[in-house]
């Protein structure tokens, strides 16, 4: 019998993310570039009499541990769908900066469907465990498949976008989070302050950029770099003004992008090569704007289960 399965997933950076007006239903349409990168979240389920989560890594005390946690609803969904009980223990080995703008608990959501229903013997198919994750969040279908994906809708719609090389990142970790809801109220106000509008009356419908789909076919680093853009990147810096500063030190130290990484406040920078992450990460570990400083590249697959511990 299974004892334990792990599954490890994937943080994600926004390569685009266009933000459309509020619908009445309070979402907004977004065209969402997802670029899954190689920092992961562990997730590993073993058979419990009662569903229980637990935590660890360096931002473990700041993830709820309760039935809010998106794995533990992962695992609460599937067990209804299946008419089973949910008795799992949840462990989450966290390496994704949380409430980051990089999708950890989305991660963390999707890696427990797949490993729950690996131990479970559920046998969902594939389908239907991307129906689950669209039910837990937007950004949960993307953290399953990974890759490199186009998101519509509310970012939940997606399709798979080829990528024709390897992009290398720096990510700097500030201090604290940021609420996304509240980066996407922020962009509202700020919208409807300016005398646009903020509504999808008032917005046009985002579309995804021809420019920057030709750069992810041809692993143009540079042409990516010209494209890139986030429309919650100035939500996010009116909340929290002080990336302006890690902003400025990315770009300073050669980056060819500096970026909020969705709704922030991680900021994420496009570089050449590994060389140049090296030197923009030092450059940002030493201007004192930042928590921590991540090296990483993508496209990487999205929530894979691990071979079993001892197996060969
Ligand atoms: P996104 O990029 O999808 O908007 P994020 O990376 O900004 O998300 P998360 O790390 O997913 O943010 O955390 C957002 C909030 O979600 C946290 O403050 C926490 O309260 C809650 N949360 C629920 N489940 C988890 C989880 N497994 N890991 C981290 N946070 C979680």
């Amino acid at each position: 019998m299974t004892s334990s399965v792990t599954v490890r997933v994937p943080a994600k950076v926004n390569v685009q993310l266009a933000v459309g007006g509020v619908r009445p239903d309070g979402f907004h349409d977004l065209a969402n570039v997802f670029l899954a990168v190689g920092l992961y979240d562990e997730v590993t389920v073993t058979p419990a009499d009662a569903l229980r989560v637990t935590c660890s890594g360096p931002d473990a005390a700041q993830v709820p541990l309760d039935t809010s946690n998106l794995a533990a609803r992962a695992a609460l969904a599937l067990a209804a769908r299946h008419g089973r009980d949910a008795g799992v223990h949840i462990h989450i080995d966290k390496d994704i900066p949380v409430a980051g703008g990089m999708a950890g608990g989305s991660a963390d959501g999707a890696g427990a469907l797949l490993a729950c229903d690996t131990l479970w013997g559920t046998g969902a198919t594939r389908e239907e465990l991307l129906d689950i994750c669209a039910e837990l969040g937007s950004d949960v279908p993307f953290s399953l498949v990974g890759g490199a994906a186009l998101g519509r809708g509310r970012g939940e719609i997606l399709t798979p976008l080829t990528v024709g090389g390897t992009f290398h990142w720096v990510f700097a970790v500030a201090d604290g989070g940021l609420s996304t809801p509240a980066v996407y109220a922020e962009c509202d106000r700020l919208r409807a302050a300016s005398g646009t509008g903020a509504t999808s009356a008032d917005v046009p419908d985002p579309e995804p950029s021809p420019a920057l789909l030709d750069a992810l076919r041809t692993g143009d680093a540079d042409a990516l770099a010209a494209a890139v853009t986030n429309d919650l990147q100035m939500a996010a810096v009116s909340l929290r003004p002080s990336l302006t500063a890690t902003l400025d030190a990315g770009t300073g130290a050669g980056a060819l992008a500096a970026m909020v990484s969705g709704s922030g406040p991680t900021t994420a920078f496009l570089v050449e090569d590994e060389a140049a992450a090296r030197k923009v990460a030092a450059a940002l570990q030493a201007s004192g704007t930042c928590r921590a400083v991540r090296v990483t590249a993508g496209p990487v697959p999205g929530a894979v289960t691990l071979p079993a511990e001892g197996a060969t």
